[in-house]
Formats: structure tokens, C-alpha cells, sequence
């Protein structure tokens, strides 16, 4: 198995890079933004809590996020590996997916981070707002959930490059220039499938 987590800010690419990833790799994408939304237009008692905290731009309590990627994983016993995007969010987090992999006698290979410009990235994030419906696009939030991952989140990379796993990569550049940095750093490790 390899298992991949790609990391960065709200608004640094990782959505889209996902999706060539796992179009190149053929890795299972796991993103805790996707899952959540989806409890959230469910209506589930999941979406309903988490929609709390994602509308306010605050990260959702680690005891939900966590127990959900745990089914997740549960869910794919057959995958080539995973690619985790916008999880681990805390350092907690990290702890408990080291654990939950270790336990499946696997582990994380490769952290890639991908490195923008506060600028650019609320200028990105309020130009997708116009076109996502996200009701976290906004500008009041955006600047929330920045704060936010400059509290809790970028202290993640430093876990995984205590490891020597962390990789960071330029990530304003243009989406295939972005995604050539990514698979020169991949394909040290895995061919395409
Ligand atoms: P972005 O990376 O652009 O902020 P996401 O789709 O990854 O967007 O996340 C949207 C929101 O969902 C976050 O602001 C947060 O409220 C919640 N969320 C997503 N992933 C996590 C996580 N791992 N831990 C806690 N909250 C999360």
C-alpha cells in the first residue's frame, strides 16, 4: 500500500490535485471536506453538528472527523493505497491516523505540501465562491478558516517532517505545473496505474 496525504491551506489546490492523482494512480481519495458536506446535504445528525463549525469556519471536533475516516478506510480494503486530503487537520489528528494505519500494518509514505501565498489564496477562494455555492466561500469565513489552519493545522506538517516524510512544493503555480511537482515526488515511490 501507499498511502499519500496532500496538504496545504484552504484554497492551495488540493481538491483538483486529488482528482488528477487519483486519475494518474489509481489511489482511493479520502477528503473530509467531501464526506462532511455530504452528511451535511443528508441531513444526517453528523451533518447537522459539523455544519456548526464548518459555517463558522472552525475545524469540526476531532472525535467526528476521525471516526468517519475510520469507516472510510474500513470501507476499502482492496484499495492501491490512499490519498488523504484535508485530514490529518490537527495534530491529534495525525496521531490517531498513524494509529488506525499502523493497525492495518501499513503507514503514511509521503506528506506533499503544497506552499501559496495568503494573496492568492483568498483570491482564489472568493473567486470559486462565486461559482461553488459553498456557503463557506465567503470572505468573513475565508479569513476564518486561514486563521483557523494557522492555529491548529500547519503544526501537522512539523509531525510528519520530524519523520522526514514532508515534501513542500511551489503550489502557485498553474494546475499542470503544480501537478508535474507532484509527480516527479510520487513517482519515487509508485508508477502510474
Ligand atoms: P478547505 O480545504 O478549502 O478549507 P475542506 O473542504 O477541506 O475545504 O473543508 C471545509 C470545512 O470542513 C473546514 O473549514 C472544516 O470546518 C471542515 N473540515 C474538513 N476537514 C476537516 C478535518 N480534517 N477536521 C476538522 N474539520 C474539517
Amino acid at each position: 500500500m501507499f498511502n499519500l496525504i496532500l496538504f496545504g491551506p484552504p484554497g492551495s489546490g488540493k481538491g483538483t490535485q486529488s482528482q488528477n492523482i487519483v486519475n494518474t494512480y489509481k489511489l482511493a481519495h479520502i477528503s473530509t471536506g467531501d464526506l462532511l458536506r455530504d452528511e451535511v446535504s443528508r441531513q444526517t445528525a453528523l451533518g447537522v453538528e459539523a455544519r456548526k463549525y464548518m459555517d463558522q469556519g472552525l475545524l469540526v471536533p476531532d472525535e467526528v472527523v476521525i471516526g468517519m475516516i475510520s469507516s472510510k478506510i474500513d470501507d476499502m480494503p482492496e484499495a492501491r493505497g490512499f490519498i488523504f486530503d484535508g485530514f490529518p487537520r490537527t495534530k491529534e489528528q495525525a496521531e490517531a491516523l498513524d494509529k488506525l494505519l499502523e493497525f492495518k500494518e501499513t503507514s503514511i509514505e509521503l506528506v506533499l505540501s503544497l506552499e501559496v501565498p495568503e494573496e492568492e489564496l483568498v483570491k482564489r477562494l472568493l473567486g470559486r465562491g462565486q461559482t461553488s455555492g459553498r456557503s463557506d466561500d465567503t470572505e468573513e469565513v475565508i479569513t476564518k478558516r486561514i486563521k483557523e489552519y494557522h492555529a491548529k493545522t500547519s503544526v501537522v506538517a512539523n509531525h510528519y517532517d520530524a519523520f522526514g516524510k514532508l515534501v513542500r512544493l511551489k503550489g502557485d503555480g498553474d494546475i499542470a505545473a503544480t501537478f508535474k511537482l507532484i509527480t516527479q515526488e510520487i513517482d519515487k515511490y509508485l508508477q502510474p496505474a
